[in-house]
């Protein structure tokens, strides 16, 4: 059995020695084979360095090192893409994701399972709007993606080679791992955790980036909001036939003409907003067709730490290529 530990980054400098520390540990009381891939986001501090270092006193830590800032989820993806574990689990570098946990992921994965993730239990590390808001996005998310995505889920989770590479198929931009990861489906379980504070720097995430992560969620596993056109639209028409027949036939038999200014101006205002959110929401899912169709890599490469040549040469490329080769290493070794 042998383990890949991904841990995406972005200016964790002072959070890595205790990670590490924490995590190896861990794993060696598993008494698991093991390798830590750090992938860095970019990160303008130390970060880097530090994981170099590490390298250096032990050939298991090895480092990706984006050419910038790609995204947490860019960042997880090109974990997994470079990941040779036959589990592989990914958890966040500040110390949230408690490595104790690891082992109980690691026995969920022996009984068979594929997937397993886990669920915040503990609620002191996150404030009480976040909650709520989340938790509401949680809601309309299995709503619109009719994905059974299970609420306080974070990106910490073990996943099973077979499921590693069904994700790497997976190319598009848009990414949310979380429902990809369901979407792919499999046998999958959650282990309740109780989430800490971060041990040290500050949240990388701003509540600008988690509104477009939410938005970017959606749209990536829903058209519904397309369809809310069709609706909306013939509930309009609806209304303003039933309104067309009121007003002839208060005019026939009172021989009332409705005054109606305020009335048409409240209309005009209605309609003319529906118009322009449904228009903007059409040009929510353009902007994403254009994205896509432009097929740029997930992320750039800048350094890779640690890893054989092989796999150094694929991560400066597409990261297609890297799942072309590493599809082939597989079947060589089966
Ligand atoms: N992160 C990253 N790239 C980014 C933003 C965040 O790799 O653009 C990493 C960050 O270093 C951390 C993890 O993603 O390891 C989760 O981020 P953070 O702790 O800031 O978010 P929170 O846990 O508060 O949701
Ligand atoms: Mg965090």
């Amino acid at each position: 059995m042998r383990l890949s530990i991904v841990v995406p980054l972005l200016n964790e400098q002072d959070n890595l020695v205790p990670l590490y520390e924490q995590v190896s540990a861990v794993l060696r009381d598993l008494g698991a084979e093991y390798e830590l891939i750090f992938v860095d986001d970019g990160s303008t501090d130390e970060s880097a360095a530090r994981i170099a270092a590490l390298h250096a006193r032990d050939s298991r830590v090895k480092l990706l090192s984006f050419s910038r800032n790609f995204g947490h989820q860019a960042a997880l993806s090109a974990g997994l893409d470079h990941a040779t574990g036959d589990g592989v689990i990914s958890m966040d570098a500040d110390l949230q994701h408690p490595p104790d946990v690891i082992p109980q992921l690691v026995a969920r994965w022996r009984e068979g399972y594929d997937v397993v993730y886990t669920v915040r239990q503990s609620t002191d590390a996150v404030g009480l709007v976040l909650r709520l808001v989340s938790g509401a996005f949680y809601r309309v998310f299995r709503w619109l993606s009719r994905l059974d995505l299970p609420a306080n889920t974070a990106d910490f989770r073990l996943l099973d080679r077979k499921v590693v590479l069904a994700l790497r198929t997976l190319r598009e931009r848009t990414r949310f791992l979380r429902g990809l990861t369901r979407w792919v489906g499999y046998r999958s379980i959650g282990v309740p955790y109780r989430a800490r504070a971060r041990l040290s720097g500050t949240r990388k995430y701003t509540y600008r980036s988690m509104f477009r992560f939410a938005l970017d969620a959606t749209l990536s596993f829903s058209t519904f909001p397309l369809r809310l056109a069709v609706y909306l639209g013939a509930l309009e028409a609806l209304l303003g036939i039933l309104y067309a027949i009121f007003a002839f036939l208060s005019w026939l038999l009172v021989g009332n003409v409705v005054p109606g200014w305020t009335s048409v101006i409240i209309l005009v205002a209605i309609v003319g907003g529906i118009q322009l959110l449904l228009t903007g929401i059409i040009g929510l899912y353009i902007g994403k067709i254009y994205e896509e169709t432009k097929r740029r890599p997930l992320y750039i490469v800048r350094e890779a730490v640690g890893f054989d040549t092989s796999v150094e040469q694929t991560t400066r490329g597409d990261p297609l290529l890297t799942l072309h080769r590493d599809t082939e290493h597989d079947a060589a070794t089966l």
